[in-house]
């Protein structure tokens, strides 16, 4: 690995003032050149495969070639130099396909343990449906985290012939498609020349062999519908919308192979009287006019059960008390949000004759009356909602 690096240029074979459609078809050239379909097994062409794939990736982008031109290989990324190095065939692919003009498609469809070598054998792995199943949680659930057992259904692993399809280990014989490797060659003219491409064989699916006699149980196929309780731990602080995946417990793939994800989904319960805003919640506490006037103490409703609030003297509507720490915790963090009382005051709808003899007289009450310091505090709050 720590040999010198050679020059980009000098690996692609073009110019220092090559323009791009120059560097794109050199690219090409050397990728066909070094294409591990046309060396199979060849270690050396593999590097330089590689190599000039680290050289596309920076002289095809504008501001690498830049930062290479200026600074040569410690122009990459602080002291690391250019990541292109660390490239996998995958990503080469992944990443400069497109040179070859989609002819190599397909031969990275493999799911377990990603890429294992060109022209050598490649069993394509199964892998099950993920599920995805929706959790009701209660705000209190929420606020601290549960613990749920659920019941799903899906496909599991037949028991009888462990997954395999296949009644027992004599009810196999050896696949005549790919005569048991599992993988058939084919050998194709393309524009670029004759191409050999290694796919998985159709008929055994990569086995090698095919059944001969199936599984009573699951009727070949590996898995049978069942129920599968999940244990799941849910952190404090989800929300609606918000997904957990566990890995593995979807449904099992037919004949073996990987199983899928169970994606659970959270729904939240609107809580009777709490409203959640993030982690904060809100409380609308409707006050008794003569409460907001006269002061008290009142009870509003939390999480946890019931708390008690004092009310100053004078209390005005539209005025919010915050309890610290009293919302919810944050999901990916230790923040916890507060509980905002949203004060309101009730104005008597009905008055008997006396009450409203009683209420005219209060009214001649200059302080009854509001005072400017009064209005200019609505005002600016109002200024403050709209602007
Ligand atoms: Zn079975
Ligand atoms: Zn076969």
């Amino acid at each position: 690995m720590a040999t010198a690096k050679r020059d980009y240029y000098e690996i692609l074979e073009v110019p220092k003032t090559a323009t791009a459609d120059e560097i794109k078809k050199a690219y090409r050239k050397k990728a066909i050149q070094y294409h591990p379909d046309k060396n199979p097994d060849d270690k050396a062409a593999e590097e330089k495969f590689k190599e000039a794939a680290e050289a596309y990736e920076v002289l095809s982008n504008e501001d690498k070639r830049k930062r290479y031109d200026q600074f040569g290989h410690a122009g990459g990324a602080a002291g690391g130099g250019f990541n292109g190095g660390g490239m996998t065939m995958d990503d080469i692919f992944a990443h400069f396909g497109d040179v070859f003009g989609g002819h190599f498609g397909g031969h990275f469809s493999n799911f377990g343990g990603g890429f294992s070598g060109f022209g050598g054998q490649q069993r394509a792995v199964s892998r099950g449906a993920d599920l995805r199943v929706k959790v009701r949680l209660t705000l209190k659930e929420i606020s601290t985290g549960v613990e749920k057992k659920i019941k799903v259904k899906k496909y599991v692993a037949c028991s009888h012939c462990g997954g395999t399809g296949a009644e027992d280990s004599k009810s196999y014989s050896t696949c005549t498609s790919c005569k048991g490797s599992g993988h058939i060659t084919q050998v194709r003219n393309t524009i670029l020349g004759q191409m050999q491409t290694t796919t998985v064989c159709p008929t055994c699916g990569g086995e090698g062999k095919i059944i001969t006699k199936k599984c009573s149980y699951c009727s070949g196929e590996g898995v049978v519908r069942d129920e599968e309780v999940v244990a799941l731990k849910i952190p404090a602080g989800v929300a609606e919308g918000m997904q957990l995946t566990i890995n593995g417990k979807g449904n099992a793939a037919r004949r073996g192979g990987i199983n899928g994800d169970l994606l659970v989904v959270f729904e939240e319960e609107p809580h009777a009287e709490l409203i959640r805003d993030d982690n904060d919640l809100i409380y609308n506490l409707m006050l008794s006019f003569p409460t907001a006037a006269i002061g008290g103490t009142v009870e509003i409703p939390t999480l946890d059960g019931k708390a008690k609030i004092k009310i100053e003297a004078g209390t005005q509507p539209g005025k919010v008390l915050r309890l610290r720490n009293k919302g919810l915790t944050a999901v990916n963090s230790h923040n916890t949000g507060d509980l905002l009382v949203n004060i309101s005051v009730y104005i008597p709808e009905k008055l008997t004759s006396e009450q409203k003899e009683r209420l005219s007289n209060l009214d001649k009450s200059p302080n009854f009356q509001p005072s400017e310091e009064a209005k200019q505090r609505v005002s600016s709050r109002f200024r403050y909602i709209y602007d």
